[in-house]
């Protein structure tokens, strides 16, 4: 095959001053695992472009290899998050459909209700409430990861029946978190849009395990995550065969930051650069206070956010989980029509300025 004219899947720097003989050594060393490797002569230092499948070659240690400086994996990282690999998307953002509703796509997605299900009469007084509101999907958590093992764990399948009431009386569809890859078909029987919790974001059994699925997964970042980290989680749902993830920034762990937490809506246009996949923000853990909230949901529309995951609550005080950071349902309905109609506003602008507002510059680069 003739390469020239392909970029390599590989580049390899290899030490100065490699003697000639070394650098044969290495190439067909590399050859005989099935790549085309060819000797690239640089400025006082010589390379190697590798060619073809170079996947399984991330196993050989190449920078521990003597007269190797080192190996750098181009651009396969991302082959299915990745923007380009999604043909004909170019600049866009691939919605992903939740039941009826179409997150990423013309209209902003409020996700909102308890941070856990508690007592039945409550969580469907709060199903209600939200509805009317004007969210668009309920969320509520039946597993809930706790940081102590004695801590309220969720009321487990009693809390998904109560979910499941919610549904039928509300219409609205239903998140809510899986933490065990064992339960993934119990859980998708109740849920619309799977949750998977900050913690267990590295949790890789799970994502493989959601990858075999086809239920759409609601992927949160690791609070210690890179933005690189979060998309290579992604990486294993949609490896797996599973293309229906929705990204959510939830906030980063800082110990200089009040409460120890800062949302960075600075990943929201870097993950709308890198991927297609919707990108939804969750200022309620993202500031841990409720007083705070409104103004980083406001926030996070303006950064581009596809939605908005809220905490709602009637009575915080008494919740059993995450009370401190829940909106009261009246402090919720009062912002419902601030968000829409600042997404509205900002959409109108930026398809006027031609996306100049909301720039889509240097997505093709990626
Ligand atoms: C939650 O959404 O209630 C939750 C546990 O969030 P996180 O995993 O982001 O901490
Ligand atoms: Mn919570």
């Amino acid at each position: 095959m003739d390469h020239a004219s392909q970029e390599p899947s590989l580049l390899i720097a290899l030490e100065v001053g490699l003697a000639a003989t070394f650098r044969r050594r290495i190439r067909d060393r590399l050859n005989s695992h099935g790549v085309e490797a060819m000797l690239v002569e640089g400025q006082g230092r010589n390379y190697l472009e590798v060619h073809g499948d170079v996947e399984p070659l991330r196993t050989l240690a190449l920078d521990s290899w003597k007269g190797i400086e080192k190996a750098m994996f181009l651009g396969t990282a991302h082959r299915h998050v990745g923007r380009k690999a999604h043909d004909g998307n170019h600049g866009g953002t691939q919605a992903v459909q939740v039941g009826d509703v179409t997150v990423g796509g013309d209209r902003l997605t409020l996700i909102a209700g308890p941070c856990a299900v508690e007592e039945e009469e409550r969580t469907l007084r709060l199903a209600a409430s939200v509805a009317s509101s004007g969210a668009r999907l309920f969320r509520g958590g039946a597993f809930k990861p706790r940081t102590s093992p004695y801590a309220f764990q969720g009321l487990g399948e009693k809390g998904l029946q109560i979910l499941d009431r919610a549904r039928k009386e509300t219409g609205l569809g239903i998140v809510t978190e899986i933490l065990d890859p064992r339960d993934v078909e119990k859980v998708s029987e109740v849920a619309d849009l799977l949750q998977v919790g900050s913690r267990n974001m590295h949790n890789y059994s799970l994502l493989k395990e959601l990858g075999q699925t086809r239920t759409p997964i609601l992927l949160k970042r690791g609070f210690s995550s890179t933005s690189e980290e979060f998309l290579l989680a992604a990486e294993y749902i949609l490896s797996g065969g599973n293309p229906h993830v929705i990204l959510c920034e939830r906030g980063i762990r800082c110990a200089a930051a009040s409460r120890q937490v800062v949302l960075d809506l600075g990943i929201v246009p870097e993950l709308k650069k890198k991927t297609h996949l919707p990108v939804v923000v969750d200022p309620s853990h993202g500031s841990a206070e409720a007083y705070r909230v409104p103004a980083l949901a406001r926030a996070a529309v303006a950064a581009g956010a596809d939605g908005l995951l809220l905490e709602v609550h009637d009575q915080p005080e008494e919740a059993l989980s995450d009370g401190r950071q829940a909106l009261s349902p009246e402090e919720f309905k009062q912002l419902v029509p601030v968000l829409n109609g600042l997404h509205d506003s900002l959409r109108s602008v930026d398809s006027r300025s031609g996306g100049a507002v909301a720039s889509t510059r240097g997505m093709e680069e990626v």
